[in-house]
């Protein structure tokens, strides 16, 4: 008979600061963000994949534990424990790179430009259809590899380099993929309507047959293999107008796949008030919004994703993080990693960017970049706050207080990522 090991328990004791971001489950705002329930003489115990305990350290009673239990103690003391953070907007499965275009950007063309002529998304778009189905998955699985040692845990995995029936299939099993043989906590959405590709440009009866098989072709087919759970549209300039946007979320929606947007990063183009009008999981960007646009997120209660990396490639303005706080919005902050306007992996590093950019402080982009994000992404039970029935899903920061993330946006502060209870 196969001898089945109990799970291990470990004891996470005494960190300067615990960070649990005690309270409900539901998405945070306003001074809510900003309450990142610190304990202090506090101690963690896990088992197997998920937090069992926390309290006063001078509460803990081994004995209590289990006996069969083969228990390992941490000292933490000096140490920040913290939720393991969680990036809810990123494009990380794409083939090839852009190095060509980062300079050619540096130089003075402007992104929009670049992509007029083909490069850009096109651009990725070509090379990912290029690769095999092995490059995709060894380059992405390098990707998050490096993102999981910088303090992520969970991914949100967007398409939209395929721009074709089986390209954005093969980008969304490569996330099935990461999840089911890695272990990574992936969550899957289908952005087929990215970009027009190159075959549908020229006119608009072209354009309308690609959105089209967007709705009647693409999203079907990921539906039926339950790909993803999310349908996203960049809905800008450029890009998709609302009505369109509206065309692929409806049909998402009969689909169940839920709405996320790409919204107001080029100027008020209409899709943050399209994300409020479906109450969308998120609208991401928001780089152009006013008081109005503020209101109406707020009342549908769509979480605003702040991505100041992208701001900062591109050389563009940031999202005004301060007035979304103010004005009651939940906030969350994510990488968007991808090929071109933003390949940055590093989440703790963009948690320090949204607070020099976007005028978040450090306790409302932490609570932005664990709690918030998983929220947006409906993991609020399962991942971003320090709390019993929790996945282990954590962080020890070699330092004793968390304001160093920001203070010393880059420095590699994250000692240790554990994810469902196990060192990575
Ligand atoms: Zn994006």
């Amino acid at each position: 008979m196969q001898q089945i090991s109990p799970p291990e328990v470990v004891i996470y004791r005494r960190p300067a600061q615990l960070l649990t971001l005690a309270g409900p489950a539901k998405a945070r705002a306003g001074a809510a963000m900003s309450d990142l329930g610190i304990e202090h003489g506090f101690s963690v115990v896990t088992r197997g994949e998920k937090i069992v305990w926390l309290g006063p350290d001078s509460k803990l009673d081994v004995n209590t534990l289990g006996t069969d239990a083969q228990v390992r103690e941490l000292d933490c003391r000096g140490q920040v424990l913290m939720p393991a953070l969680c990036d809810s907007h990123t494009h990380l499965v794409w083939g090839g790179h852009r190095l060509d275009e980062l300079e050619l950007r540096l130089r003075g063309a402007d992104y929009e430009e670049i992509f007029a002529a083909g490069g850009g998304i096109l651009s990725s778009v070509r090379q990912t259809r290029g690769v095999t189905d092995e490059q995709l998955y060894a380059q992405s699985l390098a990707r998050v590899r490096r993102m999981q040692q910088t303090g992520t845990t969970t991914f949100e995995i967007k398409s939209g380099y395929g721009l074709d029936l089986q390209t954005e299939l093969r980008q969304l099993r490569v996330a099935k993929q990461l999840r089911e043989q890695a272990g990574v906590r992936t969550v899957a959405t289908c952005l087929a309507a990215h970009a027009i590709p190159a075959e549908f440009r020229g006119s608009q009866q072209k354009r309308d047959a690609f959105i089209a098989g967007v709705c009647e072709e693409i999203l079907p087919a990921v539906a039926a293999e339950q790909l993803a759970t999310y349908c996203d549209v960049f809905c800008d300039r450029g890009a998709f107008t609302p009505d369109e946007a509206r065309r692929v979320f409806a049909r998402g929606q009969q689909l169940g796949l839920k709405p996320r947007v790409h919204a107001n990063e080029f100027g008020h183009t209409g899709g943050a008030l399209l994300a409020a009008q479906l109450g969308a999981a998120s609208a991401d960007h928001l780089l152009y919004l006013n008081a109005d646009e503020r209101a109406a997120l707020k009342q549908a209660g769509v979480i605003a994703t702040l991505l100041p990396g992208t701001s900062t490639v591109l050389g563009k303005p940031f999202a005004d993080g301060r007035a979304l706080v103010e004005a009651g919005v939940p906030v969350a902050v994510a990488t968007d990693c991808n090929p071109g306007s933003c390949a940055f992996e590093s989440l703790a590093m963009v948690v320090g960017l949204s607070c020099y950019g976007n005028r978040l402080t450090p306790g409302e982009a932490i609570c932005a970049a664990t709690h918030n994000a998983a929220c947006s992404l409906g993991l609020h039970n399962q991942v971003g706050r320090i709390a019993p029935g929790l996945d282990a899903d954590l962080l020890l920061l070699g330092t004793d207080d968390y304001r160093d993330l920001v203070y010393h946006t880059g420095s590699p502060l994250v000692d240790t990522t554990i994810s469902r209870g196990r060192r990575l």
